[in-house]
């Protein structure tokens, strides 16, 4: 086990206004450590008159960086992905604010860097444009930054999830004030000071904080052109009402609800690895989370023994214990809430198999699978958002393809098959932005991730993840 002091950051200013901490006017925040439930900082909010202020820095800034050669840009983004690649003591920070396991971390900051490699690239590819396609006329069309974005995020991956939408929006030469979790405010405050310490001041404006007050300062003010948003559909819908109203842009990445689905000429012990790692992968805690999982009745049977087998040989734990494979839920909330999902299913007449219980005082749940859960209750319908694997057979496809469209979510889906054509046809029937066949992990930066209906409204990585920080000014001139 890892020796920890109890207080490890204390006095965190949440307010980062031009590469600087500065007083903020919120409430103090203590941030507590699931794998204890003790404090291990504090930080000090701000309100909507910091938001406000961080707007002013952010404009300011935009001038000079929109107009900041692209191989400058770039060059600043892939200095911060060095950064990224060689900050150990952030991925610590990380496992000990939001629960994951310390090689789940540091695979959240490469993937944020490649995040940063990525969009540095693709900033060579934005030119304007010279048409001809009307006679005596040529016309010009500039493509530019869309502004100050504002960047809000969840805590499951502090880090990863921010990068992918400050580093396009970087490359695009646009300025950024930054929302960050109640929940991973010292992982994502200490990502943020890790940027301006190789950006232009001012371009990187951070004000942690109540929600509404500091998105309502946001939307209140006219040069914040875009509102880029990731968490859950409730407040995702809240926040897009009133960005409607404002008339200000919006991505939002929302939570999801994918189904896995094992075909009997699945390979089963390949299968049973895929849906650990799509299951359980971040503690159970991923918007793309396999979170209904059919298995074909002819390999039942074999499928939930191998699974069972995988559950019960999942270590919970310390977080930063090279050993533990499984942490602790975010908040003491989150796992009475997931205890409460089982105890539910059982009453209702599911087989419930128990992992092993960590011997910890902290926020742990043990690992669960339960078998043949009730279709028709919320424990079924809505995101698990933890490590419980809910699973039913089918002997007939259209059952998994008709429950999968009973809510409105669509952003991932899972199959596993010995033929991966006819997996990659059945996945085309899902309607989800994004999925794997015999794969758990398929998003990576060079493609666009993003949900349908309550999922979501645009995307994030590839060309389509630049687009939304992008302007257009055509102007027609005359030419004989
Ligand atoms: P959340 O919606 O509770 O919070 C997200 C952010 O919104 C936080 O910064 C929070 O402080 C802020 N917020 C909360 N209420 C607000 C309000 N009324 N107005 C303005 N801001 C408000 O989400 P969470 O619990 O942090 O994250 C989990 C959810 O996020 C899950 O549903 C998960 O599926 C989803 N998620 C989606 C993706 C994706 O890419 N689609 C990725 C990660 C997480």
């Amino acid at each position: 086990m890892t020796e920890k002091g109890p207080i490890m950051h204390d006095d965190i200013s949440g307010v980062r206004l031009s590469g600087r901490p500065h007083a903020g006017d919120g409430p103090r925040y203590e941030v507590v450590e699931p794998a204890t439930g003790r404090p291990i900082g504090h930080v000090a909010t701000g309100t909507g008159r910091d938001a406000a202020r961080a707007v002013d820095v952010a404009a300011a800034a935009l001038e000079e960086w929109r107009t900041t050669s692209v191989p400058r840009r770039g060059a600043v983004l892939r200095a911060i992905a060095g950064r990224l690649r060689a900050a150990s003591g952030l991925a610590e920070t990380v496992a000990r604010e939001t629960g994951k396991c310390r090689r789940e971390a540091s695979a959240e900051l490469a993937l944020a860097a490649d995040y940063f490699d990525w969009y540095a690239g693709l900033a060579h590819t934005l030119t304007d444009q010279v048409l001809s396609v009307r006679p005596g006329l040529r016309h010009h069309v500039r493509t530019g930054p869309i502004g100050v974005a504002a960047v809000l995020t969840p805590w499951n991956f502090p880090v990863s999830i921010p990068a992918r939408k400050i580093a396009p929006a970087l490359a695009a030469g646009c300025a950024v004030v930054f929302k960050p979790s109640e929940l991973s405010l010292l992982a994502s405050l200490a990502f943020a000071e890790l940027c301006e310490s190789e950006l232009p001041e001012g371009l990187l404006n951070t004000v942690a904080g109540d929600g509404p007050e500091i998105t309502g300062a946001w939307l209140d003010d006219r040069r914040v052109r875009l509102l880029h948003f990731t968490g859950s559909t409730a407040v995702g819908r809240s926040i897009a009402r009133a960005a409607g109203a404002a008339l200000t842009p919006v991505v939002m990445e929302l939570g999801g609800r994918a189904p896995f689905i094992v075909l009997p000429d699945a390979d089963l012990d390949d299968a049973a690895d895929t849906l650990m790692v799509a299951k359980f992968r971040n503690n159970g805690a991923s918007c793309i989370a396999a979170n209904n999982v059919w298995v074909h009745e002819e390999v039942r049977a074999e499928f939930l023994n191998r699974l069972a087998g995988r559950i019960s040989a999942l270590v919970p734990g310390d977080p930063l214990d090279e050993r533990t494979t499984l942490g602790p839920v975010r908040t003491h909330e989150m796992a009475a809430r997931l205890e409460g999902l089982i105890a539910a299913l059982d009453s209702a007449g599911a087989r419930v198999h128990w992992g092993r219980r960590a011997e910890a005082s902290g926020w742990y749940v043990p690992p669960a699978l339960v078998v043949d859960p009730a279709t028709d209750g919320p424990e079924w319908r809505e995101e698990v958002f933890g490590p419980v694997a809910l699973v039913r057979s089918f002997t007939d496809l259209k059952e998994p393809i008709a429950d999968a469209s009973t809510t409105a979510h669509g952003l991932a889906g899972y199959i596993c098959t010995g033929d991966a054509a006819a997996g990659a046809k059945l996945l085309a029937r899902l309607d989800v932005g994004i999925g794997g066949v015999n794969v758990a992990t398929p998003a990576t930066p060079e493609i666009p991730f993003g949900g349908r209906g309550d999922s979501g409204i645009g995307y994030e990585g590839g060309l389509p993840g630049l687009l939304p920080f992008l302007t257009h000014q055509s102007t027609a001139v005359p030419h004989p």
